[in-house]
């Protein structure tokens, strides 16, 4: 499928005129900014693991959660309804 191209400012469609704005998701890097942190949580039982700065340390409770709730796996082509 082709990229479909919002240049120009306002479109408008069924009497409503819609504004298309880019703009861009990123980590803010001001001095005040929040820390970042991470959190696994699991999709079965909904328990998630601690906030962490660090990503890996986040991903690691997903190891441990699974050694305590082995049947907790899936093959994530479920009940999520993806
Ligand atoms: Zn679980």
């Amino acid at each position: 499928m082709d990229s479909v191209d919002l240049a120009p400012a306002s479109r408008t469609y069924i009497g409503k005129t819609f504004r298309f704005r880019k703009f861009v998701i990123a980590p803010d890097a001001e001095p005040d900014a929040e820390p970042m942190s991470f959190s696994a949580e699991c999709a079965v039982c909904n328990e998630h693991g601690p906030e962490e700065e660090i990503s890996d340390q986040a991903l690691a409770w997903i190891e441990r959660h699974l050694k305590r709730n082995p049947e907790h796996l899936t093959t994530g082509s479920g009940s999520r309804g993806r």
